[in-house]
């Protein structure tokens, strides 16, 4: 298989085989798109975080759900990090002259995916039927699953109360001091049998739990009833990418949070979170002194994802550790339980 750059001909999972990814936005979804590009059509399903999702408007937004939509359909702005590429800003500059709630940003084009998604909830479809003829019309390689259908909001308790977690990501810029955080609606939730479905499928060669924020992106998703069980049982290797890069978050709160959490910032942590989970850790070169003490295999490499060719590169990597883990050269966590 070749990268969109033509420099990835490492190891792929059989033809016939299927890799299921946890995502949430930005981190994740740089390294889905890499998965998406090293892997051939309906090989990768994504399970992505929609405790961040909200109401803003009257309408119904789904962060991480966007983020990874526009990320795979190359309609991400790659400057601001979010949102779309081309975009124009003639709604919040109109909807700001009449004095309306401005603190969270909807460009032109973005805003007409919430409208039509908005309209079709209402109407009846589930967010997965949404996300997944969206994901159609974006002409994605890939599936794309919301955790569940059913809402999920993280709570962001703080020393002045809970937030709910726009207020605290957006509004607040993440200032408060994190003293816990909690996922409203999570236990009652079910979760989504397309994602439960996958981890199940006997062609699963491989779990990857993605790059992204541990507590806000993948807590979330190990929160809904049935995911975590369903990790615990499948016999394909469960492989981590650290957020940590050199002792630091590439970006957003991750660092902030566990510093806030008493933990220390670093890959050997980040394991420790995912205990009795994964079987295998990817970790950047910067951080190698950490792999001997992961309390699973750790493969070292560089995991800053800049350009699509770092993307799929990583994504190569990824793949070719999980094998090495499924062929017994490593011992997993099913051995360890
Ligand atoms: P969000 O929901 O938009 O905040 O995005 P995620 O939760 O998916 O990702 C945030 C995490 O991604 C942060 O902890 C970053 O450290 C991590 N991250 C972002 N870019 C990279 C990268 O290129 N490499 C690695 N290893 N981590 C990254």
């Amino acid at each position: 298989m070749t990268s969109p750059e033509g420099s990835f001909a490492g190891p792929n999972p059989a033809p016939a085989s299927r890799v299921v990814a946890l995502c949430g936005g930005v981190g994740g979804a740089k390294l889905a798109l890499g998965l998406e590009s090293v892997l051939a059509q309906g090989q990768l399903t994504i399970g992505v975080n929609t405790g961040d999702d909200f109401e803003f408007l009257g309408l119904c937004i789904s962060p991480d759900l966007d983020t990874v939509l526009y990320t795979l359909a190359g309609l991400s702005d790659p400057v601001r990090g979010w949102g779309r590429c081309d975009e124009s800003w003639n709604f919040m500059a109109a909807l700001e002259q009449l004095g309306g709630e401005n603190w969270f940003s909807l460009g032109d084009r973005d805003l007409a995916l919430h409208v039509e998604r908005t309209r079709r909830l209402r109407a009846g479809e589930t967010l997965s039927a949404v996300t997944g003829d969206l994901a159609r019309r974006f002409g994605l390689r890939a599936e794309v699953l919301p955790m569940t259908d059913q809402p999920v909001h993280t709570l962001i308790h703080t020393a002045e109360g809970a937030l709910p977690f726009q207020d605290y990501f957006v509004k607040l810029r993440c200032a408060p001091c994190v003293t816990d955080i909690s996922f409203s609606g999570a236990a009652e939730a079910s979760a989504n049998p397309a994602l439960i479905g996958a981890l199940a499928d006997p062609k699963l060669s491989a779990v990857v739990i993605c790059p992204s924020n541990p507590f806000l992106s993948i807590d979330p998703i190990l929160a809904v009833p049935g995911v975590r069980a369903a990790l615990e049982r499948t016999p394909a290797p469960i492989v981590v990418v650290s957020p940590i890069v050199g002792g630091r978050a590439v970006k957003g709160p991750t660092a902030k949070i566990m510093g806030e959490l008493g933990l220390a910032v670093n890959s050997k942590m980040i394991a420790a979170h995912y205990a009795g989970l994964i079987d295998g850790m990817v970790i950047d070169d910067s951080d190698a002194a950490d792999s001997e003490h992961l309390g699973v295999p750790a493969h070292v490499t560089r995991t800053l994802m800049r350009t699509a060719g770092d993307k799929c590169k990583l994504a190569g990597a990824v793949l070719s550790f999980a094998r090495a883990l499924d062929e017994g050269a490593m011992p997993r966590h099913t051995e360890n339980a």
